[in-house]
């Protein structure tokens, strides 16, 4: 029952401020804020119309929410970013000099909302902007406080001490439940982002450490066996020859794999669409595989696939990448497979198809399935202490894949039981 509350509160949050991944903190701020300017500027146009206050007022206000409203749009579609904080921040100033003009100058609760925009200030620009902001702002409250100072009578006091009491009063209870929900926030989210980096700092030792043992080992064995080439018999050096190859195909597998990474990271993936028949690819797959598990001796295990053989399914999607998908997602079922067997297989509708690679094999827990899919991620699973190599970037690579061809990636899994790895793409990119 919470947790539907929390899903559907959740879900508000999203559509109404965005999604966290989608905006920075910064721009999902601003969201926030303009949205908040918006409604509390309709709630006060509407307010004061209700309680028959000053005409012009109710005018302001609603003026002023029509400009948060379009401000409000603009961030969240992320068009003319600089534009749309500029129009917001200028609304702003001119609504607090409305206000001081209209409720009672510096006996009012100006100063009060002053200091609620300056805090906003701070937070939402940086740098030279920042710089002018504060010039403006401060160029602006001086500006009130000689006008007022030299010409008393031009402010308009409130109607009486009962109203400037309860203006204050308000104005005072917002701005402390705003601030302290500012402060709250941008320390809970500054608190996440450093216990991220202490986290990405450990994956990437850890990485490093790793790799350099996964280099390691194929190269010595490189090197011992081509040491060895010269005094063989030829049966040997066969034998010799076929390591060397497997160990080099290990060593450019991890290479790739770095290259793969690198070009993710700066967003360099190029992909290119042709129409291929699904059931050929698996079919292909399998046999590959098949010659793998031979190799690798793992008598107990074998591969079935689940197809429809009426006809040819064909998909418009990069081939290449989407066997290096499933080539990871076999791999990795054979590698925590002991026993059983591996199936490959598909669903399709109308608009897309959802292949699966399932494994009988060690599983995984449920609250560590989500974290599989990052980068650098190496689970330790404690089966009979055994060590599984890996350097944790297949997945990762995997799924950022499956999200440029326009698809997701998911897993279902339970520990001595199985997994299964569901990609979904479109039939057409
Ligand atoms: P690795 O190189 O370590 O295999 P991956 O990114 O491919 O890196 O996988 C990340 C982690 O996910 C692995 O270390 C492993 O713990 C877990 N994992 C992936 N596939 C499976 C599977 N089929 N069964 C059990 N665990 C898996």
């Amino acid at each position: 029952m919470k947790s539907m509350l929390q899903r559907t509160i959740n879900n508000i949050d999203r559509v109404v401020f965005g999604s966290k991944e989608n905006y920075s903190f910064e721009h999902r701020f601003l969201n926030v804020a303009s949205f908040l300017a918006a409604s509390m500027a309709l709630l006060g146009s509407a307010s004061n119309l209700i309680a028959g206050l000053s005409s012009k007022l109710t005018i302001y206000t609603f003026a002023a929410s029509l400009v948060f409203i379009s401000t409000y749009l603009l961030f969240i579609s992320k068009k003319w970013y600089l534009f749309s904080k500029s129009l917001f921040f200028s609304a702003i100033f001119l609504l607090l000099d409305i206000l001081w003009y209209e409720n009672g100058g510096v006996s009012g609760a100006i100063l009060i909302v002053y200091l609620s925009f300056l805090v906003l200030s701070l937070l939402v620009w940086s740098g030279k902007q920042l710089i002018i902001i504060i010039l403006l702002f401060s160029g602006n409250f001086l500006g009130l406080m000689y006008i007022e100072y030299n010409v008393p009578d031009l402010v308009i006091m409130y109607p009486s001490i009962e109203v400037r009491f309860y203006d204050i009063i308000l104005t005072t209870f917002l701005f402390i439940i705003t601030t302290s929900v500012i402060v709250l926030k941008t320390k809970n989210y500054y608190e996440k982002e450093k216990q991220r980096a202490i986290l990405s700092d450990q994956l990437k030792t850890s990485f490093l450490a790793n790799i350099s043992h996964e280099i390691r080992t194929p190269m010595n064995s490189i090197i011992g066996f081509s040491q060895l080439l010269d005094d063989a018999t030829d049966n040997e050096r066969t034998e010799y020859i076929d390591n060397i190859n497997k160990q080099g195909d290990i060593l450019l597998k991890l290479i790739n794999d770095i290259i793969d990474v690198a070009q993710i990271e700066s967003d360099d993936i190029e992909l290119e669409y042709s129409i291929i028949d699904i059931n050929k690819l698996i079919i292909d797959l399998k046999k590959s595989f098949e010659q793998r598990i031979d190799q690798i001796g793992k008598e107990g295990l074998k591969i079935l696939i689940d197809i429809p053989d009426s006809s040819e399914i064909i998909i418009e999607t990069d081939v290449k990448r989407l066997s290096q998908i499933l080539y990871n997602l076999i791999s990795n079922a054979i590698k925590y497979t002991d026993e059983g067997a591996i199936k490959l297989g598909y669903k399709k509708d109308i608009d897309n198809i959802e292949i699966y690679v399932r494994d009988t094999g060690i599983g995984i827990p449920e609250k560590l399935q989500a974290d599989i899919f990052h980068k650098f991620r190496k689970l330790n699973h404690n089966t009979d202490q055994k060590l599984y190599r890996g350097t944790g970037l297949g997945l990762f690579i995997s799924n950022q894949l499956v999200k440029k061809l326009k698809g997701s990636i998911r897993v279902e899994s339970k520990p001595n039981v199985g997994s299964t790895f569901y990609i979904k793409l479109p039939l057409n990119y």
